[in-house]
């Protein structure tokens, strides 16, 4: 059955250019999208598929039974896009002033939808039930995979794959990691309230400035002396706004960063260290403070045997790519939710090409990938799917 279904995955690859060229023309912002679950939902509803509009808000959920009794296994597709102005110049760029899919988000659900048209084709011959599962809002914490959980998307589900087209990685390329493999990305804002006054008179005054200034320094030791060097984390200060005068001492200063972290444990640490240091420089120099803290979407951790079957039989799947555990990336994915649940993995489907162009990171103006990509991860999708619910056959 897999290779007739390659195969027709192979004939179909402009279907999913065009999908994914639509899609592009059309993005829509995360808790916004509209149009595209409707237009998942019909072209679900055009082949035969069972389909759940509205799933948890605006996610679209698709049932793919098979002529055989099985396990259910679901494969994820996000459909959001950012709030960001496309410089790619590209042909279909985006109709929409300051939207674009800039993270591949398209691509993963073209490529899941044509997935799910030759899944209708071969239905007689699975085993088990296949669950499509497109989510909005991957972009915006609290984020759409909890809400669709929440609702029952993984009612049911044994085992969940999912994939991230990667700019960053060449096109062939496909990394996996059988333990964390996107970090715990989380949000921390400190408002320093000092006491402003004359530039000439700092004796009268608590420099906002100078507090939060120590504070910036002194966050920079949490993760260099405070966590096991061994275990990782960031401490990342991304904005510090104070002041407005030459000749005028600050009253109060923003910070505002991230906290990026694999372990819950160093998370805490990370967060109680923070709070300890930022209540210590702010009694000391006669200082008050608030700090609001964040915690984003967990790190995502993949489970082990689901991530080495997928890791045996992802070789040779598509000529020319090269299969490998890759390190861990610090970006944050709400897939984390689907693995805290059920097993699963998630895994990099390389997307870069140097030669095409094809080099700016996620989130840039003239990000994009080569389209390619999306018939390896295609075929990696249904490929772990019917491999897994064919060695479980029951
Ligand atoms: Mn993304």
């Amino acid at each position: 059955m897999i290779a007739t279904v390659y195969k027709r995955l192979e004939e179909c690859f402009s279907e999913m250019v065009d999908l994914r060229r639509y899609l592009h023309q059309e993005p829509e912002l995360s808790f916004l999208e509209e149009k595209t679950p409707a237009m998942i939902a019909d072209y679900l509803e055009k082949l035969g598929v069972e389909v759940k509009r509205g799933v948890g808000g605006r996610g679209v959920v698709g049932y793919i039974k098979g002529g055989k009794p099985g396990k259910t296994v679901a494969l994820r597709a996000d459909f959001d896009a950012l709030p960001i102005q496309e410089e790619t110049g590209l042909p279909f760029s985006s109709n929409v002033p300051g939207v674009m899919h800039a993270c591949g988000h398209d691509g993963h659900t073209a490529s899941l939808l044509v997935v799910a048209k030759v899944l209708m084709e071969h239905r007689e011959e699975l085993s088990g039930t296949i669950v499509l599962i497109h989510q909005f809002a991957e972009e915006l914490a609290p984020g759409g995979a909890i809400e669709m959980i929440n609702d029952g998307c993984l009612d049911g589900v044994d085992a969940i794959f999912g994939t991230h087209l990667w700019s960053m990685l060449p096109l062939g390329d496909i990394g996996y990691n059988p333990g964390p493999i996107m970090a715990a990305a989380d949000r921390f804002e400190i408002k320093v309230i000092g006491r402003g006054g004359h530039g000439a008179s700092p004796h009268e005054t608590v420099d906002a400035i100078a507090v939060a200034s120590s504070l910036v320094q002194s966050l920079q030791q949490i993760v260099s002396r405070q966590v096991n060097p061994l275990k990782s984390a960031v401490v990342s200060v991304g904005s510090f706004h104070a002041g407005g005068a030459f000749n005028v001492i600050a009253d109060t200063a923003t910070l505002i960063g991230t906290v990026r972290s694999f372990d819950p444990e160093i998370q805490d640490l990370v967060i109680k260290k923070m709070e300890q240091i930022t209540k210590g420089i702010c009694d000391a120099m006669g200082a008050s403070f608030t700090l609001n803290y964040e915690k984003g979407y967990p790190a995502v951790v993949n489970h082990p045997l689901e991530t080495g079957e997928f890791a045996s039989f992802a070789q040779g799947v598509h000529p020319g790519t090269r299969v490998y555990e890759m390190e861990p990336i610090m970006g944050g994915e709400d897939f984390a939710y689907y693995l805290e649940r059920v097993p699963g993995t998630f895994f990099f489907t390389g997307a870069g090409n140097i030669d095409a162009g094809i080099v700016y990171p996620h989130h840039h103006p003239k990000f994009n990938f080569d389209e390619r990509a999306m018939l390896i991860s295609a075929k990696l999708l249904v490929g772990v799917a019917v491999q897994y619910l064919s060695q479980r056959e029951q």
